[in-house]
């Protein structure tokens, strides 16, 4: 069992070599992401691990077939940079969809906490001994509406939590969770409407993909926080930006960026940016945005190793595989057959 891994980070290594070693499956690091110009590096290998901004498309989909290639295994738990049309029953794609909601809902919330505050401003301030507190005036949290768009498990934890300091909580779900006692389930509109702050942890999929759009922003409430750690495509960014200008929307958290693939988790501090739109957002002292590290901490690490690793297995032993993704499961939003214990193909 060999397996190449694109978009190799220092602190991916500590956690997967010591589950690929235990396990005695080979793994060559690449710091290069998969893409058409570095795909060739996958042939002879067994399987491809790959992270969120490495492109799966359809004719890389391809290649990798050509190749051999067995396995698809995502580092992470969405999937929307894999064709999963295109591997349907030519290639398993194994994805680790609960490897520390915490994590996430707990960066949205230090997003939300900091952005709500000011304490990222306040940061700059103090270093640089300015001891003023002026224009750092805020709102409570306590006794608002919190709007929360998808509530599987990232946005269930983060529901429970916004409930916990006290805020109402409303969301939006294509399949409701009527086991989530801290929500209340209301059409997307009245979500938009009503909520203090928004908090996104749905899919992004077509459809939703530019969910908050400049419609929609026009439904907000004057002076709402929107906090996006889902993926970046859900928000367009052009009607965010208008949105602040207007200030209908006093805050925004970001953890994730609609072209965030040609920057994030790299260091461009010595370039000048050529996207307009990502340097007019970091240019608002009311937006705080961070580079895709909402899953970035030691727990959720070890997990995402261990279960990538549970995943090659299940795979190599004929297993039921839970942590699949299939084409047609997830157009439908849940599989009988999947449910029964049994692999889709
Ligand atoms: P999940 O599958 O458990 O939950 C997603 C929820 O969204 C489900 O309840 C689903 O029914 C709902 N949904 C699907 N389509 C919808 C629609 N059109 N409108 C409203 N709701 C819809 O996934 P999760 O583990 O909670 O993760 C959510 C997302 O968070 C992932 O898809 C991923 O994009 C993102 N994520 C980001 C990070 C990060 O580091 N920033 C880490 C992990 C996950």
């Amino acid at each position: 069992m060999r397996v190449i891994f694109f978009n190799a980070k220092s602190y991916d290594k500590i956690y997967f070599d010591r589950y690929l070693a235990e396990n005695k499956f080979g793994v060559t690091y690449i710091e290069e992401r998969l893409c058409e110009a570095t795909v060739r590096l996958a042939e002879g290998y067994d399987a491809v691990c790959v992270f969120v901004n490495d492109n799966a498309s359809a004719g890389i989909v391809d290649t990798l077939v050509g190749y051999g290639v067995k396995m698809i295994l995502l580092r992470c738990a969405g999937y929307n940079n894999v064709d999963v049309k295109a591997a349907y029953k030519r290639i398993r794609v194994l994805r680790v969809p609960g490897y520390s909601p915490s994590s996430v809902a707990e960066h949205a919330l230090a997003l939300l906490m900091s952005v709500g505050r000011k304490t990222h401003r306040a940061y700059t301030r103090t270093r640089d001994y300015n001891f003023d507190i002026s224009g750092f005036v805020s709102h409570n949290l306590y006794g608002k509406t919190a709007g929360i768009i998808g509530t599987g498990k990232i946005g269930a934890v983060m529901a429970d939590i916004l409930s916990g300091i006290g805020m109402t909580v409303l969301a939006y779900d294509k399949f409701p969770n009527k086991e989530l006692k801290s929500v209340k389930y209301v059409a997307v509109d009245e979500l938009l409407k009503k909520s203090d702050i928004i908090s996104l942890h749905c899919p992004l999929t077509p459809e939703t993909h530019h969910l908050i759009n400049a419609k929609s922003i026009a439904k907000l409430k004057d002076g709402v926080i929107i906090i996006n750690t889902s993926r970046g495509a859900i928000i367009d960014t052009k009607a965010v930006i208008n949105g602040l200008d207007s200030k209908k929307i006093a805050g925004l958290g970001l953890d994730v960026y609609e072209e965030e693939e040609e920057y994030f988790y790299e260091d461009r501090s010595e370039e000048i940016l050529d996207d307009k739109e990502l340097v007019r957002l970091l240019s608002y002292p009311n937006v705080l945005l961070t580079s895709h590290q909402a899953f970035l901490t030691h727990e959720a690490l070890e997990t995402i190793a261990s279960d990538t690793v549970d995943n090659i297995k299940a795979c190599l032993s004929g297993k039921f595989m839970p942590n699949e993704v299939c084409y047609q499961c997830e157009s439908k939003g849940k599989c009988d057959k999947r449910e029964k214990g049994f692999n889709c193909f």
